[in-house]
Order: structure tokens, then C-alpha cells, then sequence
């Protein structure tokens, strides 16, 4: 099972990876790969996951020119969130296939906007907006309540639009308000807020820490989505044993 979720996870991470690479061009997504330095076709044993970086060292077959680690990292990640994201199916609950197939995607859908606004300072609405609909849609079908789903949809797309508003666009991007709503209608109420506030302390953390290191200076862009997206993600895993952590803590 742990290796049949593994590899699925891997195959789904290559895929990613594809369109990570493809989606902010514009580029279609059928059509082999091929290397962005030489655009030499990479043939199928060039092309399995993580393997072929290892046995390539790092490097295209062609022109021997470096490939990014992130082709590798992104596939790495998606099996072992896949695997986290999988432990419900060990309790076997009524909803657990469906709740673990719900998981699967948004953690999919999260590392694609991780990676294209890390790497390009965009969120793509033709990632959000498809994925708001679908989650909207799984957690109904899941039995949860509509109002904690709307509750955590205006709250998401508000707390964004609020900014956008009041800074007229200088402080953060119109995209940042489409992920609000996804994070929202995915995470519900109060899910949502345990994303909000991971994504602020992991961004202020990250942030900090490049200028510390002189990698950064006081006024640099930093990608907020893919904070939000490593947000959502905890929180889409762990959002539950976090509140009851909370609510422990304060003594309620
Ligand atoms: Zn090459």
C-alpha cells in the first residue's frame, strides 16, 4: 500500500512538474518533453521520476547542461504528502476514499501554485478558479456544513480583497484574492484561519531569514502564494489536531 501510494505519488509529481513548467508560457500541455536549454526530446528512461536525475546526475543527456532540483523536489513532495495525506484509508471510515482522492488533489493543485508563484511571481485563475469549484463541491459531498464553507470562502477571498482594495494593488496581487476563495471553500471555517496564520508566520520566518542572510532586501517581493499554498496544505492535513491544540492551550 505504502508503495503503491509512493509511486502513484511520484507519476502525479512528474506531472506537476510539467504543468509548473508549461502553464505561465502559455505552452500546451500534450507533447513530449524536452530540454529548456537544447530542447533535445527527453526520451522515457530520461524521464522517470527522480531516478533519471540521479542516474543523470543532475544533467541533461544532451547538452549536459544542469536541470533545475526542482523537478526532483516537486516529486519527492508529492509522494510524501501523498502518503500523509493517505491515513485516513487506515481507519477505513465510510468517507475515507473520498476524503483522501479531496486531499490528493488539493495538495496537487497547492504545489502547482507553490511552484509557478515561486518561480514567477503569478497565480494562475486557470488553476484557482477550477479548484474553488471542485473544492466547493467535494466538501458538500462530503456532508459539510455550507455555512462553515461560505463562512470560509468570504472570509478567505474578503481578508485578500480587503488588502487589494485598500493598497490599490500595491501591496498584494489580484490572484492572492481567487487563492483566499480556494483556501476558503477548501479549508471551511476555521480552517481557513489556521492557514492564514501559518502562511503569515512561515512568510514573516522566511522573509526575516533572507534578510538576514543579505538574500533579500527591506522592500523585496516575496511570493505570498506560495507561503499560502504551504499554508493551506498544513492545514488541509493538520488543521484539525492544530485547533484542538489551540483551544487547549487558552483553556477552553
Ligand atoms: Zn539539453
Amino acid at each position: 500500500m505504502v508503495a503503491i501510494v509512493a509511486v502513484s505519488g511520484l507519476a502525479v509529481g512528474s506531472f506537476l512538474n510539467v504543468l509548473i513548467a508549461r502553464l505561465p508560457l502559455g505552452e500546451r500541455l500534450t507533447g513530449r518533453s524536452r530540454c529548456p536549454h537544447c530542447r533535445a526530446q527527453i526520451v522515457w528512461w530520461q524521464n522517470i521520476p527522480v531516478f533519471s536525475y540521479l542516474l543523470l546526475l543532475g544533467k541533461c543527456a544532451h547538452c549536459r547542461r544542469r536541470i533545475s532540483w526542482q523537478y526532483p523536489a516537486v516529486e519527492i513532495a508529492t509522494a510524501g504528502l501523498f502518503l500523509l495525506a493517505a491515513q485516513p484509508l487506515l481507519n477505513r471510515g465510510a468517507d475515507a476514499v473520498l476524503t483522501v482522492a479531496r486531499d490528493w488533489i488539493f495538495i496537487a493543485v497547492l504545489l502547482v501554485v507553490f511552484a509557478i508563484d515561486w518561480r514567477h511571481y503569478v497565480i494562475l485563475d486557470s488553476v484557482t478558479l477550477p479548484a474553488a469549484g471542485l473544492a466547493l463541491a467535494f466538501n458538500l459531498w462530503l456532508g459539510q456544513p455550507w455555512e462553515e464553507l461560505l463562512l470560509g470562502g468570504i472570509l478567505g477571498a474578503g481578508f485578500f480583497l480587503a488588502q487589494y482594495v485598500i493598497s490599490r494593488g500595491r501591496w498584494i496581487g489580484d490572484g492572492d484574492i481567487r487563492l483566499g476563495l480556494l483556501l476558503g471553500l477548501m479549508l471551511g471555517w476555521p480552517g481557513m484561519i489556521v492557514a492564514l496564520l501559518l502562511s503569515y508566520f512561515v512568510g514573516a520566518a522566511v522573509g526575516v531569514t533572507l534578510l538576514a542572510m543579505g538574500l533579500k532586501r527591506l522592500g523585496s517581493k516575496l511570493p505570498l502564494g506560495t507561503f499560502l499554498a504551504a499554508g493551506g496544505i498544513t492545514a488541509l492535513l493538520y488543521g484539525e489536531p492544530i485547533i484542538a491544540w489551540y483551544v487547549r492551550q487558552i483553556g477552553w
